[in-house]
C-alpha cells in the first residue's frame, strides 16, 4: 500500500496538486489546490487508486460499489471491476441524488461508496442518502483525496488515500502575499 508521500508524489507529478498562491473560490488564499479532475487523466494511476481502496477492503462482505457523478462512475466501476462486484452511479435528481437509467440497489445489498476528493462531503453524503432510500445497507465509504477540515463520520469504515487539511488564509493576512508571491485564480473547474 502506497504511503501518503507516494500518493503525494503522484499527484503532484500529475499536476493534481499544484504548490503556489491561490485564491479560492471562498475567497481565501492559498498555497496548495487539488485540480481535482487531473486525477482520473491518467487511468494507471487512478487504477492503481482504485486497486487499493479494493484491497483495502477486501475483507468487507461488499456486493456493490457506488459513486457519485462525475469522477465517482470511474472509481465506483474500476473498484467494482477490482472486487468483481457490481457499481452503480448515483447522479444528481431534483431531490439530492439517485439511480437512474434503470440502474437500482435492492433492499439489504451491501454497498461501498467512492468519490474522488472530498471537501465537504456533500457528494459522498447524497450518494449514502440515495442508498439507504433503496433501502441498502452502507458498508463503507472511500475516497481518493480526503481534504475535510474534520475527521468524517458517515456511520461506516472510512478510508482515503491521501489525506491533506490544505490551509488557508484571508487576504489581510496570507503569508504568500507578505512574500509577494503572484496570486493564480483557480477554482472553475472545482464544480460537478
Ligand atoms: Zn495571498
Amino acid at each position: 500500500m502506497p504511503s501518503n508521500e507516494d500518493i503525494k508524489q503522484i499527484l503532484i507529478k500529475n499536476e493534481v496538486l499544484l504548490d503556489g498562491h491561490f485564491l479560492l473560490t471562498s475567497g481565501r488564499h492559498s498555497r496548495f489546490y487539488f485540480e481535482k479532475f487531473r486525477v482520473l487523466q491518467q487511468p494507471s494511476d487512478a487504477a492503481l487508486f482504485c486497486q487499493n481502496i479494493a484491497e483495502h477492503f477486501q475483507g468487507t462482505d461488499i456486493d456493490t460499489v457506488a459513486g457519485p457523478t462525475t469522477g465517482g462512475i470511474i472509481i465506483a466501476f474500476e473498484v467494482a471491476r477490482e472486487m468483481g462486484k457490481k457499481a452503480v452511479y448515483a447522479e444528481r435528481t431534483s431531490e439530492g441524488r439517485g439511480f437512474l437509467r434503470g440502474m437500482s440497489l435492492a433492499k439489504g445489498e451491501k454497498v461501498l461508496v467512492v468519490d474522488d476528493v472530498m471537501t465537504t462531503g456533500g457528494s459522498v453524503l447524497e450518494t449514502i442518502e440515495a442508498v439507504k432510500r433503496a433501502g441498502a445497507e452502507l458498508k463503507g465509504v472511500a475516497v481518493f483525496i480526503d481534504r475535510s477540515a474534520e475527521k468524517p463520520d458517515f456511520g461506516a469504515p472510512f478510508f482515503s488515500l491521501y489525506h491533506e487539511k490544505v490551509e488557508t488564509f484571508d487576504s489581510e493576512n496570507c503569508p504568500l502575499c507578505k512574500e509577494g508571491i503572484p496570486l493564480a485564480k483557480h477554482g472553475s473547474s472545482s464544480k460537478k
